[in-house]
């Protein structure tokens, strides 16, 4: 969907989908530098990741294998609950894996500094994460995040990928949600 055919819900778009592929292709060049003879393995992050993982896979010029994972941290609200649940495991051994999590939005941070650790309990090689987006919550916690998108600010979002209760994320770009959507 198109920024217009929810207009009456959001405050003001935030990003583009043009700023968005551009920022993609940003982030692909840096990855393939630091990835280039290691086959990585890209983690998407179900469901709000879905749409960075496709269009940053398609940019990268290099070799990579992709898998899911399904976290819970969020239920229907606006806030972290910080309990963090396995919803849907790798099929991937990952054993000497180079690992790279794929995500949309770190806002916390405490979904992403725990999935790291699990990744690296498994005996992983390496792992680093790639985010769209970052909120000025996330300096809070000790992630060390590698590539980031944007830094965004303190707001809650939808689109390209990004939900409310399930909706907005086939909305093309990112917008911020108006309050009284969710008030
Ligand atoms: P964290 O544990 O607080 O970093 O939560 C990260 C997860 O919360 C993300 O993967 C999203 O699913 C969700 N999230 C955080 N902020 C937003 C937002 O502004 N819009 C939509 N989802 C968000
Ligand atoms: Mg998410």
């Amino acid at each position: 969907m198109e920024p217009r055919d929810v207009d009456s819900d959001l405050t003001r778009m935030l990003l583009t989908e043009e700023e968005i592929h551009a920022k993609m292709a940003e982030l692909a060049r840096d990855i393939e530098a630091d990835y280039r003879d290691k086959n990585p393995l890209l983690v998407g992050v179900l469901r709000g990741a879905v749409m960075v993982m496709a269009d940053l896979a398609r940019e990268l010029r290099i070799h990579v294998e992709m898998d899911w994972m399904a976290v819970s941290s969020y239920g229907k609200g606006t806030r972290s609950s910080g309990v963090v649940r396995i919803l849907k495991d790798l099929d991937t051994d990952l054993q000497g894996r180079d690992v790279l999590i794929v995500e949309d939005i770190i806002d916390s941070g405490l979904t992403l500094s725990w999935l790291k650790a699990n990744l690296e309990s498994r005996g992983a090689a390496s792992v680093e994460i790639c985010t769209l987006l970052r909120k000025p919550e996330a300096a809070k916690v000790a992630v060390d995040v590698r590539y980031v998108g944007f830094e965004i600010p303190n707001e809650f979002v939808v689109g390209y990928g990004l939900d409310f209760a399930e909706k907005y994320r086939n909305l093309r770009g990112i917008g911020v949600l108006a309050p009284h959507v969710y008030e």
